[in-house]
């Protein structure tokens, strides 16, 4: 079993006094953050496990080696709860005892983040293009304050089909919110298609970079390539489009877009085990 050796969210040093570089996401830890993930999808029987495979790497980076305590998350794409859950259970701020109430009645793990019960969750998402919103108003709140405070908002790819993620895109450039690190999940694929089909924003990065904002580009799933983009830097907000794959590790849902709805299957979820080099 993996014992948690990783400081506790509230020891770790202040990320504004330079780079949290006695914080690395230690492989192993990533790897029983994927198996519990798995575990707890399979145990509730509930789907949307392909978005929360695709991020779920991103999600422990930026907690494990990014976000301080005073700094601040939102999960824009409330559909990946559980990876978000997982996050906070690898932190010490969620128990077992926790992940085994996901998706039953009365949790305080429900399908998508909820407004309380949760103290490093501010706000109940997944209406999607909420998200981004929030974050750009905690982010002018923190400068207001006179706080070094980063905002990070994890978006999906199709919420930037959502007029309201642009609003705050605009309102963020306008405002030279260099505080505010927005990230896509940007898997290609979406509820009922890719986003290609149902309505394309391709190139994005080209698009999003008339907005007066920093574009980076990475890998979702390598370490050193999140670690480069998710720096801080820059004088405007910066947009980190993360290429990734929508089932992660999965071989029957990668690239498939029923990996957004439907519940894993025995011989996935075996399979996924046997591909994380566990007994399947
Ligand atoms: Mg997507």
């Amino acid at each position: 079993m993996y014992v948690n050796k990783t400081m506790a969210f509230a020891e770790r040093p202040d990320p504004t006094s330079g780079p949290m570089a006695d914080c690395h996401l230690p492989p192993d830890l990533l790897n029983e953050a994927r198996r519990r993930l798995l575990q707890m999808h399979w145990d509730s029987g509930v789907g949307h496990l392909g978005g929360n495979l695709s991020a779920l790497d991103a999600m422990m980076l930026l907690h494990h080696e990014m976000i301080g305590p005073q700094d601040r998350f939102i999960l824009s794409k409330g559909h990946s709860a559980g990876a978000y859950y997982i996050t906070l259970w690898s932190l010490g701020l969620l128990t077992d005892a926790d992940l085994l109430t996901f998706h039953k009645d009365g949790t305080r793990l429900a399908g998508h983040p909820p407004a309380s019960g949760i103290p490093s969750i501010l706000f109940s998402t997944g209406s999607l293009g909420h998200g981004l919103p929030l974050a750009a108003g905690l982010a002018l709140a923190a400068r207001l304050e006179g706080n070094k405070r980063r905002v990070f908002c994890l978006t999906s790819d199709g919420e930037w089909q959502e007029g309201s993620t642009f609003e705050a895109l605009i309102f963020a450039a306008h405002r030279s919110l260099a505080n505010l690190t927005i990230l896509v999940d940007h898997n290609g694929l979406q509820g009922f298609g890719s986003t290609a089909d149902v309505a394309s924003m391709d190139p994005l990065g080209v698009r999003l970079a008339g907005f007066d904002v920093d574009i980076r580009a990475c890998d979702g799933h390598d370490l050193p390539s999140l670690r480069t983009a998710l720096a801080p830097g820059g004088n405007r907000p910066t947009v980190v489009i993360m290429r990734t794959i929508k089932g992660r590790g999965v071989p029957g849902m990668e690239g498939h877009m029923e990996s957004h709805y439907l519940p894993l299957t025995e011989t996935n979820y075996r399979a996924a085990l046997a591909g994380i080099g566990l007994p399947a």
